[in-house]
């Protein structure tokens, strides 16, 4: 579904590299984590994925569904099935979550020649979809994000993701923040939406999540690259040792 091959990226701005040869293959069915400490570049490997503009690739490539997606715009990745939690505005004052959710909706199941839903359609659909992260009907009236909890947020962003149900999600520090109850309603929305024909993407610092989330495969990322590749006992490692035995990793060119 993605491959990622040999990416570079730099700051647009002022031209700092910050991905450094990321390697990473993603098929159909799989749920993947990203880990590494503060700084080494897991939240721009995801926001260079969706296309955000403040990165520059200078070489390498992102292919998904065998396509490579470098000139297309975040826009156009999202209508292809790639979500990134928090893509949207943190708040929109005077917008319902309805309203934005069911544009959302609607742009792309128009791109994917699927029907379109008017309000009402759309009010059916998303019911069972705002069971699954446990949230009131209510919710879908307020203003995007506005005074919502961090807790709330999270499950919004989840609850995104089901409406919108994208074939790769990248849920960037989903769990920071989240009482124990938050995390596993979070946990159980992601365990829910993923199946065999979809992937998702964990982006996190911490291994808690993944006591509720069994991933296929774990990533440690390092001064933008990807140093180490294992199964869901290197996460285990992590949090027993921390980061600090693969650092000699991070200066040998993989
Ligand atoms: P992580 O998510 O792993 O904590 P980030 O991808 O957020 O790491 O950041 C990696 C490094 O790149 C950090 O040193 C950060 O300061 C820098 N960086 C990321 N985005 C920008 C940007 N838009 N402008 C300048 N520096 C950036
Ligand atoms: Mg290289
Ligand atoms: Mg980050």
């Amino acid at each position: 579904m993605l491959e990622i091959k040999d990416l570079h990226v730099v700051v647009e701005e002022d031209g700092t590299e910050i991905l450094k040869g990321v390697n990473l293959t993603i098929n159909k069915g799989e749920i993947h984590a990203i880990m590494g400490p503060n700084g080494s570049g897991k939240s721009t490997l995801s926001k260079v994925v969706a296309g955000h503009p403040a990165y520059e690739v200078t070489s390498g490539d992102i292919l998904f569904e065998d396509e490579s997606i470098l000139e297309l715009d975040p826009e156009e990745r999202a209508h292809l099935g790639i979500f990134l939690a928090f893509q949207y505005p943190v708040e929109v004052p005077g917008v319902t979550n309805k309203t934005l959710l069911r544009q959302a909706y609607n742009t792309i199941a128009k791109e994917q020649g699927r029907e379109e839903l008017d309000p009402l359609e759309f009010e059916d659909y998303v019911e069972d979809r705002l069971e699954i992260v446990e949230m009131k009907k209510e919710f879908l009236d307020r203003s995007v994000n506005a005074g919502f909890s961090g807790g709330e947020k999270k499950r919004n962003e989840i609850f995104q993701m089901a409406v919108l149900n994208p074939k790769l999600s990248f849920l960037d520090e989903t769990d920071s923040g989240l009482d124990i109850d938050a995390l596993k309603v979070v946990a159980k929305g992601i365990n829910h939406l993923a199946d065999e024909d979809k992937a998702v993407c964990l982006v996190t610092h911490y291994q808690r999540i993944l006591d509720y989330i069994v991933p296929d495969h774990v990533h440690v990322m390092l001064d933008g690259k990807i140093v180490k590749s294992g199964d869901k006992e290197l996460a285990v490692k992590l949090e027993d040792k921390g980061y600090d035995w693969l650092t000699d990793l991070a200066s040998v060119s993989v």
